[in-house]
């Protein structure tokens, strides 16, 4: 906790004394998209804050300032490693810091409710325990490196259906004891600097005038920091008078000279307004951006080679869901010819789409990943499915900018009379304007120009993905004019997932062909100033499935072993909307069945961000999930397979076998409100009520050795005011070192309120080396036991505690007694 003193307080105070209403009020709202005012009669700075959370952007969205592509939320919270969440977040302070960034917005702690949440991926997990540990620690992480961290969204924001509008209709002890509780730790014990509000209302109230912010936030939990709002979540100068402090973006809002206005007639009293400018100060004190304060650590003191941890994070959070007869990991060396599958092996998703995306500089593929770690086998590789929707990018290596002769593309900005405004020389077909000076207002359109050599000779179909009208031009000629529609008419289903406006051109190998792309800025449909996105290049040739399964089919029956990799793509899982189903898009289905026909000795990779329904599980031999890799996803994913490391994830969410078994599963508000009337049965909690088997287990995950669990001994009593504990001894019987996950759930059978079946209590990651036996000890918190009724109450009594390696695989059973307090 730093600058919280009286005396600091007191130092602030001073200087918000020589600023003007009209000076604290603008620092109240962003100065543009990223960016909040600078205040030099006082010595503030600017501050920068970027998304985040796996990865930071930075101040533009561009390829030409990479950034380090870390594994999605989900692969982090599969870890069940604290210490991993840590080095997560400093590895994110360290690229703010070389990208000048003050904050990172993240991490996103919202709960899985239902798995057909669209934005899961970039969250941690369906357990509020879980979450809660994985977030402080990636909280401390960011800010022992002196960088804000912010946990978002605050609150109840667990789906993506009519997200600026919906209200969640939640009760209390359901917001207390699942929704609150990652927010509560990363404030209480991490001290987070900054909180998002979230779009939605709560029961009733939007976010940002919430009272929810206030309390539990700021009363009970002692939050000091500054609580920001989603973007564009302000929605009144009244939000003022509620513990909201900063409207971004900006320039403009709903504060400004309404506020000044608001003040001055006495709707919003200036100590409100003094208090959100105190909290700015504190944080730019924190971070260095006020003069007269130190920051709280001037340099990274946590950096470590940033490639290097991408690949060990990919493995440490993958899960090794099936390995009949120990199929893998397979030994390299005696390997002559791998058949790689699957659309998402040449076209990875490494991360999730939406405000979370960051631009790598490179990406490994899977089939570069295993190429690199066999140079000696045959390695083939097959589409078997079409899972892309929409435009793909054309790869740098194949198109020339007209303007340098250099690769990449230019980009010119257009006034209606031809003049030309603004031009970029790019190295990449996907652009996104989020921010930054491109005169995307006062542009008429925007041209982009390329010539492109194709590798192969076809007949393929190029063009555009966007909402708004545009022409395709090939060889100097326009060959088509269009318009893409809205599908999903939000600013995340335009932008994620746009429509796509091709047209067909037949190309020679080799010979390059001069495209033009002219989209007309005033048609564009997206919801906010200042933002745009447009790709250029090709959709997916699938108009022969049946000859691409073929071929697939016939590539694993030559090979020693076939590796299918299946996942999602930009329309399941993105910002901006919920899912329809679980279901693997495309053909996948059919392709993992005929690869297996063809060769018993199948390894299926599931890539995805959150759980997908896989109907042939009980027919392959192995299937390891690696969610979204992050840039380093191919070499890990090679090492797992190779058995240079083992996959370290247990899942942080149930899989289910079918749809229809799945318990939570209402994610489109009606009439604008979604019920959370589940209250606090969400995830395993609610399949253990429902007594349904999944196809995975929560905390379900396998690995490399073997392991004994034994000599449980747990303390005799707990009480409102004593911590249990509990130990055990955990032993790694294998032949080789290995990590096992420690989990412990309570249960209380007779209990006069309604409970979970069981819930997390706690949990421990465990390395070991082959042989080795180590004692573990863990805290049973005096918080696991509570129950939330106006308070936290102690129900007092005997509790079950079972201890084990899943939710429903724990060998080991005792006993505490809640006491009551002394
Ligand atoms: C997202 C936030 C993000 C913000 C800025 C919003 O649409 O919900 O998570 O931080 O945009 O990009």
């Amino acid at each position: 906790m730093t600058y919280t003193s009286a005396a600091d307080t007191a130092r602030f105070a001073a200087l918000i004394d020589q600023l003007t209403l009209e000076e604290k009020v603008q620092l109240l709202t962003g100065r543009d998209f990223w960016t909040t005012w600078p205040i030099e009669k006082i010595g503030l700075r600017r501050l920068l804050v970027s998304d985040g959370p796996s990865g930071v952007r930075g101040e533009v969205w561009d390829e030409r300032s990479p950034s380090l592509n870390l594994p999605s939320g989900t692969a982090l919270a599969s870890s069940w490693d604290g210490e991993m969440a840590a080095r997560y977040g400093a590895m994110s302070a360290v690229e703010a810091r070389r990208k000048g960034v003050d904050v990172v917005l993240g991490p996103t702690i919202n709960l899985h409710r239902s798995p057909l949440g669209g934005r899961h991926f970039e969250a941690f997990s369906e357990d509020p325990v879980l979450t809660a540990e994985m977030a402080a620690a990636y909280v401390a992480g960011v800010q022992d490196n002196g960088v804000g961290a912010t946990p978002k969204h605050y609150i109840a924001n667990d789906y993506e259906t009519e997200r600026f509008t919906a209200s969640t209709e939640v009760s209390d002890r359901a917001l207390r004891e699942l929704y609150l509780l990652a927010f509560e730790k990363a404030v209480t014990e991490s001290h987070a600097w900054l909180v998002m509000s979230s779009y939605n209302s709560i029961n009733g109230v939007t976010a940002t005038e919430n009272d929810l912010l206030e309390t539990p936030l700021n009363s009970e939990w002692g939050f000091d920091g500054v609580v920001v709002s989603d973007w564009t979540g302000v929605r009144s100068a009244a939000a003022a008078r509620a513990s909201q402090d900063l409207e971004m973006p900006g320039p403009d809002g709903f504060w400004g000279a309404a506020l000044v206005t608001a003040v001055e007639a006495g709707e919003v009293a200036v100590a409100d307004i003094d208090r959100k400018v105190l909290r700015i100060l504190r944080l730019a004190a924190r971070v260095g951006a006020l003069d007269g304060f130190d920051a709280v650590q001037p340099v990274p003191v946590t950096v470590e080679d940033g490639i290097e941890f991408a690949r060990e994070a990919a493995s440490a959070g993958s899960v090794l869901l099936q390995n009949q007869s120990r199929t893998l990991p397979l030994a390299a060396d005696t390997l002559n010819s791998v058949a790689v599958i699957g659309h998402n092996a040449l076209h990875a998703r490494t991360q999730g789409g939406g405000s979370a995306t960051v631009l790598p500089e490179k990406i490994v593929t899977p089939l570069d990943g295993i190429r690199a770690a066999l140079p000696h086998a045959e390695v083939s590789y097959s589409v078997g499915a079409v899972v892309q929707k929409g435009i793909a990018e054309l790869p740098l290596q194949s198109i020339v900018n007209p303007a340098t002769g250099t690769p990449g593309m230019l980009v010119r900005f257009l006034a209606a009379d031809g003049s030309v405004l603004f031009t970029e020389d790019r190295l990449a077909t996907a652009l996104t304007y989020f921010g930054g000076d491109a005169p995307i207002e006062s542009a008429d359109r925007i041209e982009l120009s390329m010539a492109w050599t194709p590798a192969e000779s076809a007949t393929v179909p190029f063009g555009f993905a966007a909402v708004g009208r545009g022409r395709i031009s090939v060889g100097g000629t326009v060959a088509h004019e269009g318009e893409g529609l809205s599908v999903g008419g939000t600013l995340g289903a335009n932008m994620m997932a746009p429509p796509s406006v091709v047209t067909t051109i037949t190309v020679t190998a080799g010979e390059p062909v001069d495209l033009i792309v002219e989209f007309d800025l005033t048609t564009r449909d997206m919801d906010l100033p200042g933002v745009f996105g447009i790709t250029a290049g090709l959709e997916a040739d699938d108009s022969d499935p049946a000859g691409l399964l073929a071929e697939a089919v016939a590539a694993a029956g030559a090979a020693d072993v076939a590796i299918v990799v299946v996942g999602t793509n930009a329309q399941v899982e993105s910002e901006g909307f919920d899912r329809s189903d679980l279901d693997l898009p495309g053909r996948q289905d059919e392709l993992v069945r005929a690869v297996v026909a063809a060769n018993p000795r199948t390894i299926v990779v599931v890539n995805s961000g959150s759980p997908v329904l896989l109907p042939w599980r009980d027919e392959v031999q192995a299937i390891l999930l690696t969610y979204f890799g992050g840039q380093e996803y191919g070499n890990a994913l090679a090492d797992m397979l190779f058995g240079h490391a083992e996959p370290g994830g247990r899942l942080p969410t149930t899989w289910p076998k079918e749809l229809t078994d799945v318990p939570v599963l209402d994610v489109t508000p009606e009439d604008g409100i979604l019920r959370y009337d589940e209250g606090i049965h969400i995830g395993y909690r609610a399949w253990l009520k429902a007594g349904t088997e999944p196809a995975y287990e929560f905390g379900f995950g396998l690995g490399y050795t073997d392991w004994e669990l034994g000599d449980l001994a747990v303390s005799p009593s707990v009480s409102a005011d004593t911590d249990g504990w509990l130990s055990l001894t955990v032993s790694n019987t294998g032949d080789r070192a290995g990590k096992q996950v420690v989990q412990v759930y309570l249960s209380r059978a007779d209990s006069a309120i309604d409970r979970p079946v069981r819930w997390l209590a706690g949990f421990a990651a465990v390395s070991l080396e082959a042989g080795a036996t180590a004692l573990v000890e863990l805290a049973l918190p005096a918080r696991a036991f509570a129950d939330w009724n106006n308070g936290w109450q102690y129900e007092t009594g005997a509790f079950a505690v079972h201890v084990g390696t899943s939710v429903t695989d724990t060998p080991l059973a005792g006993t505490v007694e809640l006491v009551a307090a002394t």
